[in-house]
């Protein structure tokens, strides 16, 4: 063995395990392994966990937080406005060099692979050609995945559609789209149509900004599943906010979740951005605005947590850190039941990983040694901490290590209830 790591905890349960890695990649997870080794760590009972997956994210606008100016209501109107104002003062290295800052902050909080929505409204494709540049770069150490996003409306922006397939052409390899946004509701699922037949025709995968509304009557989901459906495209898409899904009726939800369920497609919330973008209009009470993640879950449905936005026009918080990310989806959506706790980990690990498609990412012997060592014992505790990242492997090598923090603020004994494993469906 190259490695192995010893005393490990798994997010599975398993406890006190060893972790011999070979060739970049896992060749065996056992106790008391007996294997030569150039190197060896012991992790002392913390949990080693597969890598963070943000399965939503803009990096284009991700750290120009101030620029032009900042966004003094909080508000999305503002934050769209703000958009529009810096997007002519872009440049390319701009562009890039934010990003590239971005991903750095990323690999030191363990996450090492982020689909990242990408701006194609703009006719010089800009964004476009640095984060492809930015993807060609990163690509040792984390993998990102693009999406080609009409921001400004893709039968709304007169050249949205000639950009989005130019974008493509270049490489974007994920088809995106806001329906919510198009002039009527008839634009709207007209776009869908159309956007899903690209995606069939290029064998891409679809991932749709859908539904980021209060507005109980907004319905593209409904669509996006049919047409999902309709041309095989079965666990290729997503559907991303589904906010109006909080609000929808009862009733019309009993009948949609089950559609979702069997067309395959997966929804992402993006708890930080949902709770505080949503319920604007709002009095009291007012609305969370995140998707009904549980519900979703207990249907059978895929569901990932995002981070959505850090330091943006939109949200001027965040760190990269998708244990927060996490720690929110589970207060927002009063996930707090031991099989919720295991649902909101695995939407910021394995669940967002199969909706990336991600290639040998995991635990099991063969996968790629893309680890976190945390200074926790557990899931559980990693998000109730926002644990320390201590290390951070990549194909079996450091590369990045964190300081520990002062360890009162963790239990003396592990309770023994804890064992959280996800399992779909469940919750
Ligand atoms: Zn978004």
């Amino acid at each position: 063995m190259d490695l192995i790591l010893r005393n490990a905890n798994l997010p599975d349960g398993r406890i006190g395990v060893d972790i011999g890695i070979e060739h970049g990649r896992i060749r065996e997870i056992a106790h008391g392994l007996v294997a030569p080794a150039a190197q060896e760590i012991d992790v002392r009972g913390r949990l080693v966990s597969p890598p963070f997956v943000d399965a939503h994210f803009h990096l284009d606008a991700a750290l120009s937080l101030g620029l032009p100016r900042r966004n003094s209501s909080g508000t999305l109107l503002e934050g769209i406005a703000l958009c529009g104002e810096l997007k002519p003062q872009l440049t390319q290295d701009a562009v890039a060099a934010r990003a590239l800052a971005y991903c750095d902050m990323a690999v030191a909080q363990g996450l090492l692979a982020i689909r990242s929505h990408v701006d194609v409204c703009d006719d010089r494709l800009l964004a476009v050609d640095a984060l492809l540049d930015v993807q060609r770069r990163v690509a040792p150490y984390l993998d990102l995945q693009l999406v080609a996003f009409p921001q400004d409306g893709f039968y709304r922006s007169a050249t949205a559609e000639r950009n989005l397939l130019r974008a493509l052409d270049r490489g974007v390899q994920v088809v995106g789209g806001i329906p919510h946004f198009e002039r009527t509701m008839a634009d709207g699922a007209a776009s869908v149509r159309r956007l899903c037949e690209i995606a069939a025709e290029r064998g891409l995968l679809v991932d749709m900004h859908c539904d980021e509304s209060d507005d109980p009557l907004s319905r593209h989901i409904e669509t996006l599943a049919a047409e999902t459906a309709r041309l095989g495209l079965h666990g290729r898409v997503a559907g991303s906010h589904l906010t109006s899904m909080h609000s929808m009726d009862n009733y019309y939800v009993s009948k949609l979740l089950p559609l979702i369920a069997q067309s395959g497609v997966a929804a992402i919330a993006n708890p930080l951005i949902n709770i505080t973008l949503q319920g604007r209009h709002d009095t009291y009470p007012k609305r969370r605005g995140m998707t009904r993640a549980p519900e979703l879950i207990a249907a059978g449905v895929r569901v990932a947590f995002g981070h959505d936005c850090v330091m943006d026009p939109w949200y001027s918080f965040g760190s990269a850190d998708m244990l927060e990310v996490a720690h929110m989806a589970i207060h927002v959506g009063q996930m707090t039941s031991l099989d919720g706790i295991a649902a909101a980990y695995a939407g910021i690990t394995t669940e967002a990983a199969k909706i990336l498609h991600l290639d040998g990412y995991g635990l099991d012997p063969g996968c790629r040694a893309d680890l976190v060592v945390l200074q926790a014992a557990d899931p559980f505790e990693a998000i109730r901490l926002k644990a320390a990242r201590l290390l951070v492997l990549r194909a079996g090598r450091v590369i990045a290590r964190g300081a520990a923090r002062a360890s009162e603020l963790t239990l003396p004994q592990r309770p023994a209830t804890l064992t959280l494993e996800f399992r779909p469906g469940s919750i």
